[in-house]
């Protein structure tokens, strides 16, 4: 068997800009406008999308229409539409709207899990651990997924061990997660770190290792999307036009761009199920609403190639 033969023929990849995304932007986007975008989302072929995130409103404006949102992409046939939730209080909510998903990030690096959460990672542990017991106790269909940040490198105390991760995801997915995702943070992974992180996880998560998320903080987002793809990581959180920077590196760019991630796949013959010249025309949007704020990606600045666009009106 040749080696491409191995790749996977479809991924998937959840959009995260309305959440991870807006909540690293200073401008509050209104709620008619995230309507906008979600349906726009939905006809560029979106069936997987975080989102908001039920934290209080005060501590994130941006994110307070949550509720509002979140019903809307429920009117979306076959959508995905899942929250981000940092706590019980915030799951208790995701249950109360029956969310397909809620995630709970947890970084697997201490400082950075204090800072962020104010609680070191056990304590998050024990959190998921009442998470679940909540969502058992109401015979909710509410996925739970972990994403663990901070996997590969913490800007705070700089490297994190893989023997920490892997610790960490198997208490996890003892104390109940359904599902798990690591992800880069900061931006500081490459491909040869995240093949060994991803090969040292997958023995003890198997399946349940679902989602890569990948920032290009320093441009290596797409090579580490490769190299997890290699291993048949198949979900991959991605932003249109690349929103969501890095807070300790203002004006670097952030989560892989949506429509530079469907292009490699697009060339690469793997379905994604999205619409590139739609998710550009979304992006177009996405300027205006966030005028003044940094936007990534490279695609959309030259198009796509020539040799596509043969193939396309084949
Ligand atoms: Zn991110």
């Amino acid at each position: 068997m040749s080696f491409t033969a191995q790749l996977p023929t479809r991924v998937t990849i959840r959009e995260v800009g309305l959440r991870d995304g807006l909540q690293s932007v200073a401008t509050i986007v209104p709620t008619a406008a995230k309507l906008e975008w979600l349906r726009d989302a939905y006809d560029a072929g979106q069936r997987d999308i975080e989102v908001s995130s039920f934290v209080p409103p005060r501590l994130m404006p941006q994110l307070a229409d949550a509720e509002e949102v979140l019903a809307f992409a429920q009117t979306l046939p076959g959508l995905r539409a899942s929250v981000l939730v940092p706590n019980l209080k915030g799951a208790q909510r995701a249950l109360d709207a029956h969310a397909h998903s809620m995630l709970v990030p947890l970084s697997a690096s201490h400082a950075h899990s204090l800072a962020n959460l104010r609680k070191a990672p056990d304590d998050v542990i024990a959190e998921i651990g009442r998470i679940r017991a909540e969502r058992d106790s109401r015979a909710s269909r509410t996925e739970l997924e972990v994403g663990i940040s901070t996997a590969f490198g913490c800007t705070i105390q700089g490297r994190v061990d893989p023997q920490e991760v892997v610790r960490v995801v198997k208490a996890v997915l003892d104390a109940g997660a359904d599902r798990i995702g690591l992800a880069d943070t900061v931006g500081y992974a490459d491909p040869r770190q995240v093949t060994e992180l991803f090969e040292a996880v997958l023995p003890v998560a198997g399946e349940r290792l679902h989602c890569g998320h990948f920032h290009d903080t320093r441009g290596l987002a797409l090579a580490n999307v490769y190299a997890a793809l290699q291993l048949g990581i198949t979900c991959f959180d991605a932003s249109i036009a690349g929103i969501g920077g890095c807070p300790h590196a203002p004006g670097a760019s952030g989560n892989v761009a949506t429509e530079d991630l469907a292009y490699m796949f697009a060339s690469m013959n793997i379905e994604t199920g999205q619409d590139f010249d739609k998710l550009i025309a979304l992006r177009g949007k996405v300027a205006e609403w966030l005028k003044g704020e940094a936007l990534h990606g490279n695609v959309w600045r030259a198009g796509l190639p020539k040799s596509m666009l043969q193939e396309a009106l084949a």
